[in-house]
């Protein structure tokens, strides 16, 4: 009797021990992904700031982030660049790597803000079944980065009201989109983790002078507004002289308008509330897609999906997608020529305020040395 009732907790107590073993496991690997992957600036780096300097209602929140300054030295204009505004759009984020990591000045300031939505970094999309990072095989070896999620961890702003009510618009909009960075400007010093960040960085492009501002995106390959440069009225000559000369090099862009009355955008609120010229850039990318296939790091890497193959061939998406895929580098090589290209249109017409970067590949040269050559 007494083995018995000994061989019937036996069962119990190893479920215990295996559930314990497999929680602590994950708690781990949830808790890594709060630890950000160190980055290089490169020797040109002048100061790193903390963005709450802009907003210190953002002191010790996981939206308090490093804002990166290159200066020059030289008279010239300012350069913002905004990675990670949606964590889960690599090109964006390691657009702005590779700048902080490469970047020589000659001209006036280039600021970067990697991970805009810091907190965004720290979790992933539920139900997405994608990956916690993805890993390059750089130069001093292999290198992981992490791939987060569109919107704001909610261990730092829940829960979501019903419907998002914009500030101070009052556009309407889903409530999960109140932890969603690109439909929180101008943002408010006091309020959700979200509209502050929105705030600091308005803030900033305020008191920093900048001259030029680019959000690096990018979207699904069924989504209309892909391979774009996005102007507002200020920034739509630059953009359209900047999209004409890409195009030369073989690089097509579409020119899309900011819209007038969808509040809470990057490019609409700078225009409105800042004199800068702001730009967006959005990419092809199909782990975004909701035709994708199993979302794997090697998907987010190569771009390569067998079910955008069949997309494609019914003539369902918005961008060319052969079985070479639309790789990261491909992604990232576009959005460093479309930086270059405009920042470069800018100083022509603004020969007072020109920003010259150095050290940056053009877009044969990036694509021939790979991405890796440059981490
Ligand atoms: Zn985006």
């Amino acid at each position: 009797m007494t083995n018995l009732l000994k061989n019937k907790n036996i069962f119990p107590i190893l479920s215990l021990l295996v559930a314990a073993v497999i929680g602590t496991i994950a708690a781990n690997q949830f808790l890594f992904m709060r630890k950000e992957q160190p980055l290089h600036p490169s020797p040109a780096l002048s100061k790193i700031e903390k963005l709450s300097v802009y907003n210190p209602n953002l002191t010790g929140t996981h939206g308090d982030t490093d804002v990166y300054f290159f200066d020059s030295g030289n008279p010239g204009g300012t350069v913002l660049i905004l990675g990670g505004t949606h964590p889960n759009e690599p090109a964006g984020f390691m657009t702005a790597y590779l700048f902080l990591e490469n970047c020589e000045l000659s001209a006036g300031r280039l600021l970067i803000i990697p991970r805009a939505n810091a907190s965004a970094f720290t979790h992933n999309d539920p139900m997405e079944g994608q990956p916690q990072f993805i890993t390059i095989d750089g130069k001093n070896g292999k290198r992981q980065f992490r791939f987060g999620s569109r919107i704001t961890n909610p261990i730092d702003q829940w829960p979501d009201p019903e419907i998002y009510l914009h500030y101070p618009s009052g556009q309407k909009l889903a409530g999960n989109e109140t932890r969603n960075l690109n439909r929180s400007y101008p943002g408010k010093p006091n309020g959700s983790l979200t509209v502050r960040v929105a705030y600091a960085i308005v803030n900033l492009i305020n008191t920093e002078h900048v001259d030029v501002a680019f959000d690096l995106h990018e979207a699904a390959p069924e989504y209309p507004v892909v391979n774009a440069i996005v102007a507002s009225e200020r920034s739509q000559d630059i953009a359209s002289e900047a999209a004409m000369m890409l195009e030369f090099e073989g690089i097509r862009y579409s020119l899309e308008p900011s819209p007038y009355n969808f509040h809470g955008l990057s490019h609409r609120e700078w225009q409105d509330e800042t004199r800068t010229f702001p730009i967006l850039l959005e990419t092809a990318n199909p782990v975004q897609g909701r035709l994708r296939g199993r979302s794997d790091e090697a998907l987010i890497i190569t771009g390569k999906d067998k079910m955008y193959l069949r997309a494609a061939a019914l003539g369902e998406l918005h961008v060319p997608f052969d079985e070479n895929g639309i790789p990261l580098e491909m992604r990232v090589a576009r959005h460093v020529a479309a930086v270059q290209k405009i920042i470069a249109t800018f100083s022509e017409y603004h020969p007072e305020s020109a920003i010259e970067v150095n050290g940056i590949p053009a877009y044969e040269e990036f694509l021939e040395n790979g991405l890796q050559n440059y981490f």
